[in-house]
């Protein structure tokens, strides 16, 4: 057992089969070496219902003294859950790892192992804009220096750590006015990074690309809804949309990451919440990257591999053709590469 401090990790219930997960993310911290304590905030639609502020609030609590979350997923009813947590806690960047799963099948030829870096605000997502009479509408698109700068800071930092070059990806030849500056940005951010290679790709070309060459892409940076266009897409090169996990980062002044959320991509899934039988390897490797984040790098990588071993052993749960429950699974997991013999690393 380690003697290091506890690593204390602020937990959003949601909805669905939020327990579920976070029943599997507990087995598997249980069985991790190092002391794990979890500060649960109820993020029901229950308790948002009756005290929706009183709900943030705890969540702004436990976040600003832990510095990370897991979070599951959140029934939308009126406001997004999601989107009041990325206004709270700032969050400008969103990264996800989409990578070929062995054992699942997929109608693309080759191997995908690629980051999608995002800015998570602005582009047209705030849709702030308006109807010009019955058959017109404009919205207005942002692009932001700073969210631009941290999101190509963080897809720089991220391939010099495993040896990739970046590509931003955006319109820039038609949407001159914004998409040039998030090039321009990220032009000026590849300059503090000689050892690191750059390129921009239009997206649409960057699309066509990728499903033909997968292995030529393995960072790539984009404004916020090129990035959502782009995950969803490499989600569907491997052949699952609900497997994937996400994280949501927020920083100072420096630079340096203030606040990071890890959550599973898929929905609450009420049709089948309830009965054990969900897939929890999205929130098993949102729990591997928050171990990754927090420096436990070789716990994160062994708990990733364990998942995907797992699966590809055949040894799944019904929504990939198995016949195991979210319990059985997760066991499978914690047996599979000894998680609780390893020794931790910092
Ligand atoms: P929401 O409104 O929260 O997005 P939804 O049911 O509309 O919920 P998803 O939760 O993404 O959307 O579910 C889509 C389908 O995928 C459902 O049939 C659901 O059972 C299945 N599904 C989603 N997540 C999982 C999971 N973790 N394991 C197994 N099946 C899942």
């Amino acid at each position: 057992m380690s003697t290091s401090l506890p690593l204390e990790i602020a937990e959003f219930h949601g909805d669905g089969i939020s327990s579920e997960l976070s029943a599997a993310v507990h087995a598997v911290a249980d069985a991790l070496p190092i002391d794990i304590t979890f500060h649960d905030v109820d993020l029901t639609l229950e308790r948002r219902r009756t005290d929706a502020e009183g709900s943030y609030n705890d969540a702004e609590k436990a976040m600003r003294k832990c510095r990370v979350a897991m979070k599951y997923p959140t029934v939308t009813e009126d406001a997004s859950p999601n989107k009041v947590l990325r206004d709270r806690f700032d969050f400008s960047v969103i990264h996800r790892p989409v990578a070929t799963i062995p054992g699942v099948e997929t109608r693309i030829r080759g191997t995908v192992d690629l980051h999608v870096v995002r800015i998570a605000t602005g582009g047209t997502y705030e849709d702030p804009g308006r109807r010009i009479g019955a058959d017109s509408a404009i919205s207005i698109r942002l692009i932001e220096r700073r969210p631009s700068f941290q999101a190509s800071m963080f897809a720089f930092k991220l391939a010099e750590k495993i040896g990739a070059n970046v590509t931003s990806a955006s319109k820039y030849t038609i949407q001159r006015n914004t998409d040039s500056l998030f090039e321009e940005v990220a032009a000026g951010v590849a300059q503090k990074f000689p050892n690191v290679g750059h390129e921009s790709e239009l997206f649409d070309a960057l699309l066509a690309k990728l499903i033909m060459n997968p292995e030529g892409y393995r960072v790539v940076v984009t404004p916020n809804e090129y990035g959502d266009f782009l995950s969803d897409a490499a989600c569907g090169m491997i052949g699952s949309i609900g497997l994937g996990a996400s994280a949501s980062y927020s920083f100072d002044d420096d630079g340096n990451i203030l606040l990071a959320m890890f959550d599973p991509a898929g929905g609450t899934a009420p049709d089948i919440a309830g009965k054990g039988l969900c897939n929890p390897s999205a929130a098993l490797w949102a729990f591997s990257m928050l171990l990754d984040h927090v420096g436990q790098r070789e716990l994160g990588a062994k708990l990733d591999a364990a998942v995907r071993s797992v699966i590809s052993s055949g040894n799944t749960t019904g929504d990939l053709g198995g016949s195991l429950n979210t319990e059985q699974f997760t066991k499978a997991v914690v047996l599979e590469r000894k998680l609780n013999q390893l020794n931790h690393s910092n």
